[in-house]
């Protein structure tokens, strides 16, 4: 899509700083963390919206949210369950639609917030 913001970014037009590349998938930092760990997954293709996904998207969909807890374990904010059972670490996986969702930029995106110390803040 031309002037699509991540699209740019998915070809290399605009640099970003990518964790995360294969084919399909492209995760890179946001430029405005907000948290320790702020992790954007897009797909390569343009997509404006989840609501824009359609039936040939959803492997696609699955391959993108199952990428989150990938980033999460290499960025260091994953869950983490100790010997007891208790639960330490985690992370927020979101994705804003449309302007009553607060969506910024029209190609789809997950975001993976997280960090060392707990976040609990809103978006
Ligand atoms: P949205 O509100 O659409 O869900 O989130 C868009 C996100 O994209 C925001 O968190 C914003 O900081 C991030 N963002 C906007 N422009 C750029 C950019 O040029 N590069 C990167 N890495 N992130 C961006
Ligand atoms: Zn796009």
């Amino acid at each position: 899509m031309d002037n699509c913001l991540f699209c740019k970014i998915a070809a290399k037009q605009i640099p970003s700083a990518a964790v995360y590349e294969d084919e399909d998938l492209l995760a890179f930092k946001d430029i405005n963390p907000a948290a320790p760990v702020h992790i954007l997954i897009i797909p390569k293709k343009h997509i404006a919206t989840l609501s824009d996904a359609g039936a040939q998207d959803e492997a696609l969909l699955g391959k993108m949210l199952a990428l989150a807890p990938k980033i999460a374990r290499e960025q260091g904010c994953d869950l983490k369950k100790d010997a007891d059972g208790g639960l330490s670490g985690g992370y927020k996986t979101l994705i804003n639609t449309g302007p009553d969702g607060g969506q910024e930029v029209y190609h789809l995106h997950i975001h993976v917030i997280g960090g060392p110390k707990p976040w609990r803040g809103q978006r």
